[in-house]
């Protein structure tokens, strides 16, 4: 009589505890970020095409949220029973748009500013290094309702000139902290259009290379700068899957010589007819070293292109405020 425990085709199939599959969510690392971006606005000052008091600036607030990043410790951070509530409710683990924030990130900003006037700043625009002059003269109340108001895109409370610092110390914040309570803390959640960290809208989407995400979409927090998966050809708004399209810069999207070039493109409009919005996808198998936020900033024009279309942007770029023509 056979030894039926030994007998391959009565016994279950044995299914892997662990299956191999991508991780869904990518954590930031603040060691490398915003040095990386820095690096990519490096490229664009490179190019000389008329914006390199721009992307020079860009490149020289990069270096300080990197110093930022390197010395800052949140004061406070969610503990156990508060992140339990939050998983319990799909909540994301460190909401942008809680009342009650954590003030250090005043801290944060602090430290973008103090690196940036310890770094050599020359050919920044006056305006800017007035505006670094002014903050730093600020109290940590005004700067906290400068950051909500942020946070808020209340731009009419906020002057211009100061957006910019105050995006650079609210994602040093983020960044940090969300590294700090580990991908261990952070749980997809229902509604895929937004962060799981932070529950901020994405800057854009990733067309990632390497390891297990190759080829795959992640969609990239505009504050926190975690990388969530979401399927391709599909309204990162809405969700349809129907009536997606795809506008480029250089490419005509109407013609089949346009459809192949686009493919070829760093970056790219996924358009939803469904909804009639759009976010930037960025392609890093077009360009390794392209970055969510620099190459959307170096892409503006696709912007004006993709409005007069119709087309409404979904997420924001904290560094732009909206009441200025583009760069
Ligand atoms: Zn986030
Ligand atoms: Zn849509």
């Amino acid at each position: 009589m056979p030894n039926e425990a030994n007998d391959p085709l009565i016994q279950p199939e044995v299914i892997p505890l662990h299956a191999a599959a991508p991780d869904p969510i990518l954590l930031a690392d603040p060691a490398t970020l915003f040095l990386e971006r820095a690096r990519r606005y490096d490229t664009f000052v490179a190019r000389a095409d008329g914006q390199q008091a721009f992307f020079g600036f860009m490149a020289h607030l990069s270096r300080a949220q990197h110093a930022a990043a390197s010395t800052f410790a949140p004061r406070v951070l969610p503990d156990v029973a508060t992140l339990s509530m939050r998983h319990a409710h799909h909540m994301p683990i460190l909401p942008a748009g809680l009342a009650e924030r954590d003030a250090s990130w005043v801290v944060a900003l602090r430290a973008v500013l103090t690196a940036s006037s310890a770094a050599d700043a020359d050919g920044l625009p006056p305006a800017i290094v007035a505006a670094r002059h002014t903050l730093a003269a600020t109290s940590e109340d005004e700067l906290d309702r400068l950051g909500s108001a942020l946070l808020a895109f209340d731009y009419e409370t906020i002057p211009a000139d100061v957006v910019p610092w105050i995006a650079a110390g609210l994602q040093v914040y983020w960044v940090v902290a969300v590294a700090a309570l580990g991908r261990d803390a952070v749980q997809s959640l229902d509604v895929a259009s937004v962060c799981p960290c932070c529950g901020s809208l994405p800057v854009a989407s990733l067309r990632r290379i390497g390891g297990m995400q190759q080829g795959l979409r992640f969609l990239v927090c505009s504050l926190c700068a975690t990388q969530w998966h979401m399927v391709r050809i599909k309204c990162s708004h809405c969700e349809s899957t129907a009536g997606i399209g795809y506008l480029t810069l250089s490419t005509d999207p109407d013609s089949e010589v346009g459809k192949a070039a686009a493919t070829r493109e760093v970056v790219k409009a996924e358009i939803c007819d469904q909804c009639s919005s759009y976010l930037k996808l960025v392609s890093l198998e077009a360009d390794a070293a392209a970055d969510p936020v620099a190459d959307d900033l170096a892409t503006l024009a696709l912007d004006l292109l993709t409005d007069e279309r119709g087309y409404a942007r979904v997420g924001p770029n904290l560094f732009i405020h909206p009441g200025l023509p583009a760069a």
